[in-house]
C-alpha cells in the first residue's frame, strides 16, 4: 500500500471504489504505531479501510515490531481478531559485533580486512561523513561509492547499480539506502554511527547476508553517540509522548551495546523471542566480557559532575577526576575542589568507559540546552546513598580485541580453499561483467564455496554442487571446470 494518507481523499477513494478490490496488503505496518521504530501519524488514516470497503480482506505485515507494536498495530488498524503469523527474529548467520570507539577509521579498515574482495554496506548518520569515509576508504584503497538523498540523482542510482552489480565494493550510506534492496551477497554491514533504535539497527543490519552464508554486523560506539542521538530526539518535531517512547527506545538498544550477555538474545529478547542458549555467533560469545562493580567509581564520576556545576561534557570531568590542571580545569577553579585528582586509580580510558556507561544506564542525562553537559539523572540518588550497586562492563583491552579478530577470521575458509575461491570468484565476475548481470546470477557464494572446497573434476560431479543445475552448468561449466583445473594440485 503505498499511498496511505490519501486514502480519505476523494480522487483516491473514488478510484478504489471503481475497482474490484482482492485483498488490501498493508506493508510496512509499524509505520502505523506510536511505538514502531518509524511512526506516521498519517498512516492512522488506513483504520478507515475497515468502513470503506467491508469485506474486503485485510493483511498488515512487518518484519519489525516489538509484542507492544505488534498489539498496537492490531488495534490501530481494527484488525480485531485477525490470525496473527510470526516466525522468528534470528538471522543465524549474522554475526554481531559492537566494539568501544577507539580511532573510529582504523578501527574499520581493520575491520575490513577480514573481507577482501566482499561488498558490504557502511552507514553513517550524515550525508558529509558518507562523503567524508567514502573518499577516505577510497585513498585506503579500498573500492567505495557514496550514497545519500543529498546528492545528484543520477550520481546516486549510478552508485547503486554499481553495488548492486559489482563485487568488492563498499557503499558507504546513510539510511537513505536499502529499503527494497534486495542484493543477496551483501557479506557485511559496518555502523560508524548508532542506530536509532533495536529495531532500525536490526532492519539494517539485516541487509546483510541474505543468501544465508556467513555475513558480519559490525559497529563501533562511544559516549559522543549517545550526547548526539538524545540530542537529535530532542531537537526533534516530535511531541512530547514521541519523544519520551524515543529516548525509550534509545535506551533498548544501549542495552544492547553494553551488554555483557550474548548479543543475539539480547536482540531476540527485544522482539518478544526467548533464545535458549548463547548463540556462540557474536562478539561476547566468542570472547566473554567481564563485569566488574562500578559503584565507587560511579559515585566518583557523578560526584565530579555534581561539583563542577553539571555544566559540563565527560572530556573534562575526566581531566578533573584524573587531577590535569588544563587551563579550562583552573580557569573554573575544579582544582580547588576535592574531586580533582580523585579518580587516579584508574585510567582515562576507563573513565570515558564509566561516563558512556553511567549515560546509557541514565544515571547520567545529556542536557542539549547546554552542549551536551551531564546532568544527574533519576537513578543517581541512590547510588550516592549507595542503595543501588553499579555492575559495568569490562571494555576490553586492546589486546583482547585482536584475539578476537582472529577467533572471528577462524570460520573463514582455509587459505588455500580461500584462493580458489577468490580465482573462482574472478571468474564469475568476467562472466557476469559479459553479460551485464550482477554476480550472483551467475553462482551464488554458497555455490563457489562448494566448487572450491570439493573441486569437481566434471561436468557430471559439478551437478552434485548447490546451485548448479543443468541449465546453469551448460552455461557456465566448462568455463569454471577451467579454472578449477588450473589450480594447483594439492590442497
Ligand atoms: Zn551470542
Amino acid at each position: 500500500m503505498s499511498l496511505p494518507n490519501e486514502v480519505a481523499t476523494p480522487g483516491f477513494r473514488q478510484m478504489l471504489e471503481g475497482l474490484q478490490i482482492a485483498l488490501f496488503a498493508i506493508d510496512e505496518a509499524h509505520c502505523v504505531s506510536q511505538w514502531g521504530h518509524d511512526f506516521r501519524p498519517e498512516y492512522r488514516d488506513l483504520a478507515k479501510l475497515t468502513e470503506l470497503f467491508p469485506g474486503v480482506p485485510r493483511i498488515a505485515l512487518t518484519a519489525t515490531a516489538d509484542p507492544v507494536t505488534r498489539a498496537d498495530i492490531i488495534e490501530r488498524l481494527g484488525l480485531g481478531d485477525a490470525r496473527v503469523f510470526e516466525t522468528s527474529f534470528d538471522r543465524p548467520n549474522i554475526s554481531y559485533e559492537i566494539i568501544e570507539r577507539d580511532n573510529a577509521r582504523q578501527q574499520l579498515l581493520r575491520f575490513l580486512e577480514r573481507h577482501k574482495g566482499d561488498s558490504g554496506i557502511i552507514y553513517c548518520l550524515s550525508r558529509a561523513k558518507v562523503e567524508d569515509i567514502a573518499d577516505w576508504l577510497d585513498r585506503q584503497g579500498i573500492r567505495a561509492l557514496p550514497y545519500h538523498a543529498g546528492m545528484d540523482a543520477t550520481v546516486r542510482s549510478a552508485n547503486q547499480d554499481a553495488f548492486l552489480r559489482e563485487e568488492n565494493l563498499c557503499l558507504v550510506a546513510t539510511v537513505a539506502f536499502g529499503m527494497g534492496i534486495d542484493k543477496p551477497d551483501v557479506r557485511y554491514v559496518a555502523h560508524m554511527d548508532l542506530p536509532a533504535s533495536i529495531e532500525a539497527y536490526y532492519q539494517e543490519t539485516g541487509r546483510a547476508g541474505r543468501d544465508g552464508q556467513p555475513a558480519d554486523a559490525w559497529m563501533n560506539y562511544g559516549m559522543a553517540d549517545v550526547v548526539q542521538r538524545r540530542r537529535m530526539i530532542e531537537e526533534g518535531n516530535a511531541p512530547e509522548e514521541i519523544k519520551r517512547v524515543e529516548h525509550a527506545k534509545l535506551t533498548a538498544l544501549l542495552g544492547v551495546c553494553e551488554t555483557t550477555q550474548c548479543r543475539r538474545k539480547a536482540i531476540l529478547a527485544h522482539f518478544g523471542e526467548v533464545y535458549p542458549t548463547n548463540c556462540g555467533n557474536c562478539d561476547t560469545c566468542r570472547s566473554p566480557v567481564a563485569s566488574w562493580d562500578g559503584t565507587e567509581a560511579a559515585i566518583k564520576a557523578l560526584a565530579c559532575a555534581y561539583r563542577t556545576g553539571q555544566r559540563f561534557g565527560a572530556a573534562h570531568l575526566i581531566e578533573v577526576l584524573m587531577g590535569k590542571p588544563t587551563e579550562k580545569v583552573t580557569r573554573f577553579g575544579h582544582d580547588q575542589q576535592a574531586v580533582f585528582g580523585a579518580g587516579k586509580d584508574l585510567n582515562a580510558r576507563s573513565w570515558q568507559s564509566v561516563y558512556r556507561q553511567l549515560a546509557a544506564l541514565g544515571l547520567l542525562q545529556v542536557d542539549h540546552t547546554a552542549h551536551g553537559a551531564l546532568k544527574l539523572g533519576e537513578g543517581a540518588r541512590a547510588v550516592f546513598k549507595r542503595e543501588q550497586t553499579v555492575i559495568l562492563r569490562k571494555d576490553r583491552p586492546r589486546k583482547a580485541a585482536e584475539v578476537r579478530r582472529q577467533l572471528a577470521g577462524a570460520i573463514e575458509l582455509p587459505e588455500s580453499v580461500m584462493s580458489i575461491f577468490n580465482a573462482l570468484r574472478a571468474e564469475r565476475l568476467r562472466i557476469a561483467r559479459q553479460q551485464g548481470v550482477p554476480p550472483y546470477v551467475v553462482f551464488q557464494d554458497v555455490t563457489l564455496r562448494a566448487l572450491a572446497q570439493s573441486r569437481p573434476e566434471t561436468p557430471e560431479d559439478m551437478l552434485s554442487i548447490p546451485g548448479i543445475g543443468q541449465a546453469k552448468l551448460e552455461r557456465y561449466g566448462d568455463a569454471f571446470l577451467a579454472i578449477l583445473a588450473a589450480q594447483p594440485a594439492s590442497v
